[in-house]
């Protein structure tokens, strides 16, 4: 066989929301089409008007652009295969309608026009189910397919083929759920005399009990990732190893690697399961090791929408570094930093009560404050030392001061490490704090 040009494509309907099996089979498509340097196409497939919104599709590209799939044909991108949305197509399909009906392949039922099946068995040879026998010998079961309904709409199985032949698709990359319309995919091909696309089926995306996943599941919709605190690079390596992996039991692979690793045949048959815990786990990781710059970008809409606002860049970066390595999600991060940047923040009662309610603490911190009166310099270890220096004077251990002095600063018992807490906050207001702290 010729080899053609590498062109594959995500074809979603417009339902109202990304779904994450969605999601997951463009980015196997944008994978494979970027390793071999190929073309991936989104296209829009708007043919049922009754969902057919301008909302619902803007979610579809909204989702795309969050996870960093950058199609290279398509909506907003144009190309030479266009339109890309399927409800401009129409000319395009009565020509390939006309053609059929001059092969005799066509006939008309109460004003549907019907594909004559001719009634063989076809295989479907799938890059990742195998050889697929399918018997379309017996109308009973498989009744000739509509591709045109009386009032003039089209069906799927016609204008998708239609589509991936005029787009020159070469990989048809989908979920198995499309595996059964495939032979009638082929039936249509071969009346049309067409080399079809090679087909990759994908195995589904399952809840963790094994149920099947619908849009309201838990973590089904990719559009409340971003207000969830997921970041894109996460979601597309968690999302990569939903069916494929790399072999070498390796779980934290950046894109580059994922494209470098990426084989068709390395998708597993079995459904994955979709594991919340595991795909927050692994958020957290790429928090944790990303660079500050990426992280203070990411930071910033959630300190935005909480009003946090800063006087410098520089105090924010400082700021962010030493919560980086503590929080696990974004959304929690204005709680955590609230307290850097305005006196007036909440204190958490229960950290208030468990923390500062004991006789002495006004005594203790009182010591302490006195203590880092004069230190000099202001910074994180020295403030350790002084504020263990202190604990043993008073006879306490150092917890002892830590967790009343964490409190009566930041009005939490979690948080950054308080010595660094110090530096940045400065002298007159970590004094003035632990003052006032048992108020
Ligand atoms: N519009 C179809 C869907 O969303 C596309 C199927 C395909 O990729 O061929 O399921």
């Amino acid at each position: 066989m010729p080899t053609r040009p590498i062109r594959t494509r995500f074809a979603p309907s417009p339902t109202g929301l990304l779904h994450v099996g969605g999601a997951r089979t463009a980015l196997f498509n944008w994978l494979y089409a970027r390793k071999h340097a190929g073309t991936f196409v989104l296209r829009v497939e708007d043919t049922d008007h009754s969902r057919n919104t301008e909302e619902a599709k803007q979610i579809i590209i909204d989702g795309l652009h969050w996870l960093g799939l950058e199609w290279d044909e398509g909506p907003q991108k144009g190309g030479s295969y266009g339109p890309y949305y399927q409800s401009e197509r129409h000319s395009i399909y009565e020509e390939y309608l006309k053609r059929l009906e001059k092969g005799g392949h066509l006939y008309e039922e109460k004003g549907a026009i019907r594909f004559r099946s001719p009634r063989e068995k076809v295989i479907v040879e799938d890059l990742i189910c195998g050889k697929i026998e399918f018997d379309l010998t017996n109308p009973g079961t498989h009744p000739d397919m509509t591709l045109r309904r009386p009032d003039g709409s089209w069906i799927f199985h016609f204008v998708n083929v239609v589509d991936d032949i005029e787009m020159q698709i070469s990989h048809v990359i989908r979920g198995e759920d499309h595996l059964s319309n495939t032979p009638k995919h082929l039936e249509l091909y071969k009346a049309l005399g067409t080399e079809p696309p090679l087909f990759a089926h994908t195995p589904l995306i399952l809840n963790r009990d094994g149920s099947k996943m619908s849009k309201r599941d838990l973590g089904a919709n990719l559009g409340t990732y971003p207000q969830e605190g997921y970041v894109p690079e996460a979601v597309r390596n968690y999302l990569s190893l939903l069916g494929w992996s790399p072999k070498d039991n390796r779980e934290i692979l950046d894109t580059a690697e994922v494209i470098q690793l990426f084989e068709l045949h390395n998708i597993n048959r079995r459904s994955a399961a979709f594991d919340v815990d595991k795909c927050f786990w692994m958020n957290g990781q790429y928090l944790l090791h990303m660079d500050l710059a990426r992280y203070t970008e990411l930071a910033l809409p959630f300190l935005e929408k909480a009003g946090i606002t800063w006087e410098s860049w520089e105090m924010l970066e400082r700021v962010l570094s030493i919560v980086k390595p503590k929080i696990k999600s974004l959304p929690d991060l204005p709680d955590w930093v609230r307290c850097f940047f305005s006196d007036d923040f909440p204190y958490d009662e229960a950290a208030v009560a468990k923390n500062l309610s004991h006789p002495d603490a006004k005594n203790r911190l009182e010591a302490l404050a006195e203590a880092l009166l004069l230190l000099n310099p202001w910074e994180a270890t020295p403030i350790e030392a002084r504020l263990k220096e202190t604990a043993s004077r008073l006879g306490v251990k150092a917890g002892e001061l830590v967790h009343p002095a964490r409190v009566a600063v930041s009005g939490r018992s979690v948080g950054a490490g308080l010595y660094e807490m110090f530096e940045i906050l400065g002298r007159e207001k970590t004094i003035k704090r632990l003052l006032a702290g048992t108020h």
